[in-house]
This record gives structure tokens, sequence and C-alpha cells, in this order.
């Protein structure tokens, strides 16, 4: 093992909303931290949407607003065509004490995120990529390369903040478990045309016999329009992929219709958007948190907002244990991780149970039968084991 070039108390890996937001906690209590960054902010990033129960955590964080109101665009409310709600269920925002919430332009929010945690003192270490995690002598030794360098760091603790493939914790012999197949296919499009007076920035939510829909306007006349579906559903194959989305958009009363002035449409992307969570949430000194740690069905429009809350969380509990060496800070995370997925269950759950128009579809029979279990959610048997 060679000499470190750099060592950090922390070493959070990956700088999304939970990434950057568990360096905010760990700075918070005047510990340095390196956030290690595969991309350079430029990608696509799936998730927009940001409840106005979601905006209060930026005020918590000491996030400016400006950050998250320029370039984003404002949201007056849901309106959702699911179940017996006739003829359209609306969610007014306006009725709510922050009046409205926020459809985010990302990759944007997340590139200013992280320049905002980089002022307050973070080092982030973008378009790195990790080779190798030894422990060894009481620390994790990171063998990266940024830009072809080649670099060693240590640290005492790791926070795995890298999204969805967890790809620290299944390291550490941690297992995802999943709950379902669902992927949502996914078209971004723009207009030259304002949208309709009627439409007023609304997210809408539309069921359909294989799946749901959800359209939402983005800033700079921008929208994106997703299908959600089970992989053995509806087809993936590239070659027929927008024929397969054509003919579910055709199924819909009100998404085709929101659609319509977007003229210019990318190519339909398919991403996974299945509910899923780790076995175990730490091991010895690391930790994962946000989407590593549990990934939510994007009907809760909660992803940003949980990834944030458990970074801070999951910083300001690391930061203690490392200041400390108090435990029981980390423990505590644990026990919240364990209640908040449990409480997903229950929410998901019931939202499933309101449309029953479709009991001969897969889809939605399936949804039905996590139902059946409702009030006593035995992770074993309704996560299996992620392929
Ligand atoms: C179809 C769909 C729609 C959604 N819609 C919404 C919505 O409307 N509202 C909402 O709140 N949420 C939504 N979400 C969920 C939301 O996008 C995520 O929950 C949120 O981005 C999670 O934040 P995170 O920081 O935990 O993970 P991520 O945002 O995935 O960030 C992980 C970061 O780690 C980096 N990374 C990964 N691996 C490595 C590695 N090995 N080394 C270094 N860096 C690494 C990645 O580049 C990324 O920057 C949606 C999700 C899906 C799939």
């Amino acid at each position: 093992m060679g000499k470190a070039d750099y060592h950090y108390p922390v070493v959070v890996i990956g700088g999304g909303p939970c990434g950057l937001a568990a360096a905010l906690g760990i700075l918070n209590q005047e510990l340095g931290v390196a956030v290690i960054e595969k991309t350079d902010y430029n990608q696509k990033r799936i998730g927009e949407h940001l409840p106005p129960s979601a905006l209060g955590i930026f005020a918590e964080l000491g996030i400016p607003d400006h950050l998250v109101e320029r370039n984003h665009l404002p949201c007056a409310g849901v309106m959702s065509w699911w179940g017996r709600q006739a003829p359209v269920h609306t969610v007014d925002y306006y009725f709510h004490p922050m009046q409205h919430g926020i459809n985010l332009s990302r990759p944007r929010f997340d590139r200013d995120l992280a320049d905002f945690v980089r002022q307050r003192g973070a080092t982030i270490h973008e378009q790195t990529t990790i080779h190798s995690i030894q422990r060894h002598g009481g620390l994790w030794h990171i063998a990266l390369s940024t830009n072809g360098h080649q670099r060693i760091m240590t640290t005492p603790f790791v926070i795995d903040a890298s999204g969805k493939s967890a790809s620290f914790a299944r390291t550490q012999g941690s297992r995802i478990l999943a709950g379902d197949s669902q992927v949502a296919i996914i078209r971004y499009g723009s207009t030259d045309q304002a949208p309709a007076q009627d439409h007023k920035n609304h997210i809408v939510i539309e069921s359909c016999p294989t799946g749901w829909w959800y359209f939402a306007p983005l800033a700079a006349g921008q929208a994106v329009a997703m299908f959600m579906t089970d992989a053995d559903v509806t087809p993936l194959h590239k070659s027929t992929l927008l024929t397969h989305w054509n003919i579910a958009l055709q199924s819909t009363n009100h998404i085709a219709d929101r659609l319509q002035p977007y003229v210019h449409l990318q190519k339909p992307v398919v991403c996974l958007s299945r509910s899923q969570r780790l076995d175990c949430f730490q091991g010895e000194n690391w930790l994962a948190a946000g989407d590593a740690a549990m990934t939510f069905d994007p009907l809760s429009s909660h992803g940003i907002s949980k990834g944030l809350r458990h970074g801070w969380m999951a910083g300001k509990a690391v930061a203690t244990f490392i200041q400390q060496g108090d435990r029981r800070a980390l423990e505590r995370f644990d026990r919240d991780l364990e209640y908040i997925f449990s409480e997903y269950l229950k929410t998901r759950t019931g939202y499933y149970a309101t449309e029953q128009r479709w009991p001969e579809s897969r889809f939605w029979s399936r949804r039905h039968a996590i139902d059946s279990l409702s009030g006593q959610f035995d992770i074993d048997s309704t996560f299996r084991q992620a392929v």
C-alpha cells in the first residue's frame, strides 16, 4: 500500500443531493470532508419535483434561497387522475404555508449545490474513479484517479451516498433487497410555445392498465414525461421502445394532451424506478445514506428531499462519532432509517390500494398483493434479493 496523498476525517462517495448534504452536516460540526464524485455534473439526472413540504429542508441546511429558486420552476400543485377520483383530484400548493413546490432543472441544481458545498469548505473531487478500497491500520485506503492521475486517499470513515447502485456498501457485503421490478421510460421535451394558461405549472399523474404516467413542466420551456411500468409488462427492447411508449401514451387522457406542445422530444431512456433497500445500512466505520440505503418509488416525490435529509443526519451522526467516539449517534441513525422505510412502505401500499380499476393487470395486482401484508411488512418475504 503506497503513501497517502490525502487524508480526510470523512470521505463521502457520491456528490448527489445526499452526499452533498452529508458534507454540509460534517462541516457544520467543524470537521473536514472530501466528496468523491465520478461525473462533472454535466450528465442528465432524473428526478425533479419537490413538494412544498420538502422545501423547509433547504433553510435547515443553510442552503440559500437563490440556489433553489433561480433557474427552477415554481410548481402550483398536483393534478391526478387515479382510482375512482372524478373527474380530477387536485392538490393546490397555494394552501400550504410554503404556497408552492419546485420543479428543479437537473443537473443544474446538483452542480450549484456542489459549488455551494465547496465554498463552505468541502473538497470535491469531480470526474474521479475509485479503483479499490481496503481497510487496514484503522483506516480506509482509497485508490482513485482523476483525469488519469492516480492517488491514494485515507480516512477513518466512509459514507456511501453513491445512489441506488450502493457501490461501496455492496463491496462490504451488504445486499440490495428489491420489492418490485418497476422501470421508468422517460422522455424530455422542449417547446417554443407558452403552455396553456389553465395548466399553471401543475405536475400531472395518471394511472393506466399497465402502470402510471407522470408529467412535469420544467424551467426554460422544457418538460419531462415518464411512464412507470414493470420490466416484464412492457417490452423494453431499444428497437420497439418508441412504439410501446406511443401505445401507452395513447391510452392516457391527459398526459398526451400536456405533452403535445413539447414538439422537440428526445429519445426515450429507461431507468430502474423500483423500491429497494440495503439489508444492512452500516458496517465497521461506514454507513450508507440516501438512495444508496433505500430507494423510493417516484410516486413519493420525496427522493431528493430524503437524500438531503439522510445526508444531513448521516453527516452529523458521523461527525459526533468521530469527535466523541460515541456510537449511539450511528445507532440512532440506523434506527431512524428502519423507521423511515417502514413508514414509506405503508404510504406506498395505501396509495396503490386506491387504484382498483384493473384487477386483471399484472402491474396493479402485484401492488395490491403487497397490500395484503399491510401492517406486517416482513422485509424477507416482501423484498427479494436483487439480481
Ligand atoms: C424515474 C424517477 C423519477 C424520480 N422523480 C423524482 C421526483 O420527482 N422528486 C424527487 O424528489 N425524487 C425523484 N426521484 C428520486 C431522486 O432522483 C433520487 O432519490 C435522488 O436523486 C437521490 O439522491 P442521492 O444523492 O441519494 O443519489 P443520486 O442522486 O443518485 O446521487 C448519487 C451520486 O453518486 C455519484 N456516484 C455513483 N457511484 C459513484 C462512485 N462509484 N464513485 C463516485 N461517485 C459515484 C453519482 O454520479 C451521483 O452524483 C426519481 C427517481 C426516478 C428513478
